[in-house]
């Protein structure tokens, strides 16, 4: 059984697996260790990961990436209006109450949600990685930022779901880094006297701090503070505003308005950002910016820093507030460590240094991987197939979560909410809670503090239903218990309801038989509880099973014909190869094993089968008809090769006869 982590990025995304020798970051079909988090639309099939970066420019309009930032939205979220607008070119409609695209795909116009597209992505990340291992890839730990909500998790593990894959685990991103840390330490301290440090992730779109205690066989994690909308898009989009203001006047173009050219140059400021980070000057070059003007310019570090202050300004304040809610001093710290891309900009680290000044910043973490790893580890501790060391996790909850209930009949004033985890409750969680009432009721598990929220994400969670109440025989209410779980994913499910019913029974005193001992003990009674189940039903944001199916269907026909366009490609690949191989083999190397009727035929069968690839019909032809093709060359061609193979080994054979 295959042990997989996904690190799931805004712009790219890591696979990672567990082997006996140790964790590695797969490399997908292009050699490449991280995957673009991309998937296009075309005429004849999808394009996900490396193949849809490759067609990005020519078909932005039926690409889309950002889809982390989509998953579990509305259309109408205003932050998905207002912020992810501006990083999405395809365009955005609403599916069954949540965001989606609408493309053109197959030649006409279908509309997906974000759960599907993140589940065409990782139903690649899902083949990349059974290549890699080749066997199949079922269960996986996925890492996401911690500050998703409930319904952002239950949508990223039916999007999971929908690719086949059983999420064993979400863990939070600098969870995951911070397990991947402390499981490989072998000098931690004593639980008295933690060691305390500070993950930094400043990615693509968001920034996420954690204050964690490392002492042996276990990571707490006391603080934590995130900017869900802070990241190197911010500084690109910073920059593009820049130049679209240069190019205005220095070419009288206007960037803005042409959605091909802001990509461009979007991509442009990318790699001078990058550039910047290492040099103290660079140039940009956008070619064909709009049609006949070749664009360029250059920056300084400081000019970058100038335009890009207002991002960098916001980078203090989540970090302090981690700092002051994990009620530690600077001292206290023992280092602070960085991942994620932007934290490569001089400027970051500066404004980083200013919190935890006294401390230098470490990078002895692998930037790029170490969220991937960490999940990966997560995985291993999952799974049933793997030993990892034994290593605990305290996670905690960042929004606060209560339960409210319609006030009852009997009791109209009391209260009518209960918080039930507060804001950094442990992770997992369970508790029980008391209901006194006389008739179904209903209870709703939504986030106390909606503001705390990002965008307009709904605060409700969770509906929970008790269908019937046995009635007491007193009269008075029944008290229902209903189990709570905060779970491991970080979402929030009712597990049970039940009543309690005691019975008292007497033990039987143990026999004494002291003489003169004084009057025995009443006997004592023992209590006996049973639990009685109450059926309810439970409601959350996760898909039905049903529409669960019919999409898991809808993925595996998507991916099918997919494969076949490829298998297709591939055997014409063959064909036309076949054609080219054979005839110049025919006249070297196969030359003294074939006779002049022989060769005579099977070069009018390559010309007409070179002739045939050349029309519409050998354009286009479904798979069979190349593999048929390549067949019918073979039956001629296969004798020639035959005679050429056997008495090239026997060739090779005299050779190292005389050689020993
Ligand atoms: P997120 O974690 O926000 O979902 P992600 O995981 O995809 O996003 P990362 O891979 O951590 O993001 O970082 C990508 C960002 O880092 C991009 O904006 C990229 O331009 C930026 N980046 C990468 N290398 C450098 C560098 N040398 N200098 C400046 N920025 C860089
Ligand atoms: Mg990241």
């Amino acid at each position: 059984m295959a042990v997989v982590g996904i690190d799931f990025g805004t712009l790219h995304s890591l696979v990672g697996v567990a082997r006996h020798r140790g964790i590695d970051i797969i490399t997908n079909e292009v050699s490449n260790r991280t995957t673009p988090s991309l998937v296009g639309f075309g005429p004849k099939q999808r394009a996900i990961g490396e193949a849809a970066k490759t067609q990005e420019t020519s078909n932005f309009r039926n690409t889309i990436g950002s889809l982390k930032r989509l998953i579990g939205r509305t259309f109408s979220d205003p932050e998905v209006q207002e912020v992810e607008k501006k990083f999405i070119n395809a365009t955005l409609v609403d599916v069954d109450g949540t965001v989606g695209v609408e493309v053109t795909y197959l030649g006409e116009k279908q509309r997906f949600s974000a759960t599907q597209l993140v589940a065409m992505y990782f139903s690649k990340l899902r083949d990349i990685a059974a290549v890699e291992l080749k066997i199949g890839v079922q269960d996986v730990v996925i890492a996401v930022p911690g500050w998703y909500t409930d319904i952002q998790r239950r949508a990223v593990i039916d999007a999971a779901s929908i690719a086949g894959l059983t999420t064993l685990r979400l863990i939070n991103d600098t969870t995951a880094v911070a397990l991947g840390y402390g499981i490989t330490k072998s000098d931690l301290p004593e639980p008295e006297n933690p060691r305390h440090v500070v993950f930094v992730d400043i990615g693509h779109s968001s920034l996420s701090v954690a204050i964690v205690a490392f002492s042996k066989g276990q990571l707490t994690v006391k603080a934590t503070a995130y900017d869900h909308n802070l990241g190197g898009r911010d500084i690109d989009l910073a920059l593009v505003e820049h130049f679209a203001k240069e190019f205005k006047t220095k070419y009288n173009i206007d960037v803005l308005s042409n959605p091909k050219a802001v990509f461009r140059l979007t991509a442009g400021c990318e790699k001078l950002k990058k550039v910047l980070s290492a040099n103290s000057e660079a140039p940009l070059n956008v070619e064909s910016i709009v049609v006949d003007v070749d664009a360029a310019s250059h920056l300084n570090r400081e000019e970058l820093e100038g335009l890009i202050s207002g991002v960098l300004d916001r980078i203090p304040a989540p970090l302090q507030r981690a700092l002051t809610d994990s009620g530690l001093t600077l001292e206290q710290l023992d280092s602070i460590e960085l991942i994620g891309g932007t934290t490569r900009i001089p400027a970051v680290r500066t404004r980083i240094s200013q919190v935890f000044h006294g401390h230098t910043l470490s990078t002895t973490l692998n930037q790029d991987e170490a969220i991937a790893r960490g999940a990966t580890f997560a995985c291993a501790q999952l799974s049933p197939v793997f030993r990892v060391r034994d290593f605990t996790i305290h996670d905690i909850a960042p929004y606060p979560i209560k339960v409210q209930w319609a006030p009852t009949l009997t009791d109209p004033d009391d209260d009518t909410e209960l918080l039930v985890f507060p804001q950094g409750n442990t992770l997992p969680s369970t508790k029980v809670l008391s209901f006194y009432r006389k008739d179904p009721f209903d209870i709703e598990a939504v986030y106390a503090e909606p503001a705390l929220l990002p965008g307009g994400i709904n605060p409700w969670i969770a509906t929970f239903k008790a269908k019937e109440v046995p009635a007491e025989a007193s009269g008075d209410a029944t008290c229902v218990k209903l189990k709570t779980r905060l779970n491991l994913h970080g979402i929030v499910s009712f597990e049970s309801a039940y009543v309690e019913e005691f019975e008292e029974k007497e033990e039987v005193p143990a026999p004494m038989d002291v003489e003169g001992a004084e009057a025995a003990p009443p006997p004592k009674k023992k209590r006996i509880v049973r639990k009685k189940e109450i059926p309810f039903v439970a409601s959350t944001s996760s898909l039905d099973k049903s529409v669960l199916e019919t999409l898991r269907e809808q993925e595996n026909q998507m991916h099918s014909a997919d494969k076949l366009v490829l298998d297709t490609e591939d055997r014409k690949n063959a064909l036309e190869e076949y054609v080219y191989d054979t005839r110049g083999k025919l006249d070297e190397r196969y030359a003294p094993y074939v006779q002049a009727a022989e060769k005579q035929k099977l070069l009018t069968a390559l010309k007409e089968a070179e002739e045939w690839l050349y029309t519409d019909e050998g354009e286009e032809s479904p798979k069979s008809a190349y593999v048929a093709r390549l067949d019918a060359l073979k039956v001629l061609g296969d004798p020639i090769t035959f005679r050429y193979r056997e008495a090239d080994e026997r060739t090779r054979a005299i050779a190292s006869l005389r050689e020993t």
